[in-house]
């Protein structure tokens, strides 16, 4: 797998309580051990626990409760993060450490058991336990530190040993009903942007790897839900089989069913601002795509793993033959790093769409507010010249568009001009942070809030969580019904 530097994103893997702090267990374990080895019989529970678990659930205890995982999560903010050396994951490097391991614990087991009866017994089992916590602690967390945080979990005999009873499971047909599974809704609403992956401890692909059923069968999966939760499509969850099923059957494909591979060529390319850039695409095959506005595409960035970033359509589609995005520069960004130092005009590119219909518009709708902050002002500049030439019932529409700076204004001259022409067009810049400005100060949501009562409206909002989260709040108190709110982000939010 070819990757970058900064391809693997440090994302926060923190989720339960358990896992936020079972960490304080491997410290008492592992340091208190010391002063009191019978804290080192607590291992002992905790092994029997893993071996259950890893029977109906795989290794579903490692990415949720084991005290180390939790410790090496937390380190996360130090580790280097990088790629982890293969050679860790190979099936030799597996079997042999576990073997390697186990016979050294049990010799050593061997030799506590003969003090059986003792008045110290239990003391020596203990500082057996607390011992091996503390090597673990020790070598699993440097290598956390100075290669990612879950290298240890690769060859773990523990991991290994849930694996074992998991075959077990699976041998019996129990785990197959008992065991959550990463899961897609549909493999058509995938943005193939490899987030999953980039976010995964494990470093795993579940976006290359779904199953028949959409589910992800890798059996070092942790089920931790870092993906689940990163995923900006909001299309990943962990599922029983049964439970796949059922989603695959239930989930509509409204919007993307049409998805398909387009080549096109990159045919001009603008700086709109400092930040933002637009290109424009020519279809070459097929040389004809329809779609619609509010609406995105998928740009392919790379080949391996095959990785694509989400752009919503700018452009109104005057005859399928071309479409227009335009991309905001992000600090660090991975794929728009390589977009905008790699992209010529002339260069092929391969495309898949279109998808969504978050954003496609209600033809009975009469009131219609769009709201937008950011980069989030895309999918408006299509949608406003469509719902003017093309949508005879809509008889008011506001747009409230939020930059931080007049600067950063896109397509401002083009929304001013849609005003003057249409009395029933109203656009609303506001900024943030200009302090110079004659335009309107302050944020979108507080533009909102100074609207009068919008009962009956139907809106469309594109931007950041907490604009698009405040916003909500703002229209339900104001009188829209939550059905006529619909909204596009660049994570998948759940308002
Ligand atoms: C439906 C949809 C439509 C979209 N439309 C548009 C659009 O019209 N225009 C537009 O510009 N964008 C749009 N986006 C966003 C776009 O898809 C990309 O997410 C965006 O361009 C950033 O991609 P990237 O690979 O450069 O960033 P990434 O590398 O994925 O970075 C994303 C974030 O993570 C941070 N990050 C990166 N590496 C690390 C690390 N190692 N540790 C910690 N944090 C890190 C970055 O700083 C950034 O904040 C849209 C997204 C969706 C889902
Ligand atoms: S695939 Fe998802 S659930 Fe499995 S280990 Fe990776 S991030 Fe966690
Ligand atoms: S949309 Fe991205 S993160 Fe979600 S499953 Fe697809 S590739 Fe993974």
């Amino acid at each position: 797998m070819a990757t970058l530097k900064n391809y693997h994103i440090k994302a926060t893997r923190t989720f339960s309580l358990i896992r936020k702090f079972g960490w304080l267990i491997t410290v008492l374990v592992a340091i208190g051990g010391l002063w009191e080895p019978k804290l080192g019989l607590i291992v002992a529970f905790i092994m029997a626990a893993l071996i259950i678990t890893g029977f109906f659930s795989g290794r579903f205890w490692c990415g949720n409760y084991c005290p180390h995982g939790s410790l090496f999560d937390n380190i996360l903010p130090i580790s280097k993060n990088a790629k982890i050396p293969s050679f860790l994951t190979s099936k030799l490097m597996i079997v042999g450490f576990f073997i390697f391991f186990m016979f050294n614990f049990m010799r050593r087991m061997l030799n506590v058991f003969q003090n059986w009866g003792r008045y110290d017994f239990l003391d020596r089992l203990g500082l057996l336990f607390a011992n091996t916590y503390l090597m673990v602690l020790i070598v699993g967390g440097l290598l956390a530190v100075f290669i990612t945080p879950r290298i240890w979990c690769q060859f773990c005999p523990m991991g290994s040993m849930q694996k074992l009873s998991h075959k077990l499971g699976k041998t019996l047909g129990i785990s197959e009903k008992t065991e959550r599974k990463v899961t897609i809704s549909a493999l058509e609403k995938c943005h193939s942007c490899g987030k999953c992956s980039r976010v995964c401890p494990f470093q795993l692909e579940p976006f290359l790897e779904f199953s028949a059923v959409n589910q992800f069968n890798n059996v070092n999966c942790i089920k931790c839900s870092t993906c689940v939760a990163n995923c900006p499509a909001g299309v990943l969850s962990l599922e029983t089989k049964n439970n796949a099923l059922k989603l695959k059957e239930k989930t509509s494909l409204e919007g993307y069913a049409d998805r398909k591979k387009i080549t096109a060529r990159i045919s001009a390319k603008k700086e709109l601002t400092e930040e933002a850039t637009e290109y424009v695409f020519s279809f070459e095959s097929p040389q004809e795509v329809s779609y619609r506005s509010g609406q995105f595409v998928l740009v392919k960035i790379q080949a391996k793993p095959k990785s694509f970033r989400a752009y919503t359509i700018s452009s109104y589609n005057e005859d399928s033959k071309q479409l227009s995005i335009v991309i905001k520069k992000v600090s660090g960004g991975y794929g728009t790093g390589k977009i905008f130092s790699e992209f010529k005009i002339g260069d092929v590119v391969e495309l898949e769409g279109p998808l969504g219909n978050e954003l496609v518009l209600d033809p009975s709708a009469e009131k219609i507010i769009f709201i937008a902050n950011g980069i989030g002002i895309t999918p408006f500049i299509a949608m406003s010249k469509d719902v003017l030439l093309n949508y005879p019932n809509a008889k008011i529409i506001h747009l409230l568009a939020g930059q931080k700076y007049e600067k950063d204004l896109l397509y401002h001259d083009y929304f001013n001009q849609l005003a003057e022409q249409y009395a029933k067009f109203s656009y609303t810049p506001i900024l943030s942070r200009d302090e110079t400005t004659s335009l309107k100060k302050g944020r979108v949501t507080a533009g909102l809030r100074n609207m009068p009562d919008l009962k009956g409206y139907k809106v469309y909002m594109c931007g950041t969580k907490n604009m698009l989260r405040e916003s909500y709040k703002i229209l339900l108190e104001k009188g829209v019904e939550k059905a006529d709110i619909s909204y596009e982000s660049e994570s998948k939010i759940v308002l």
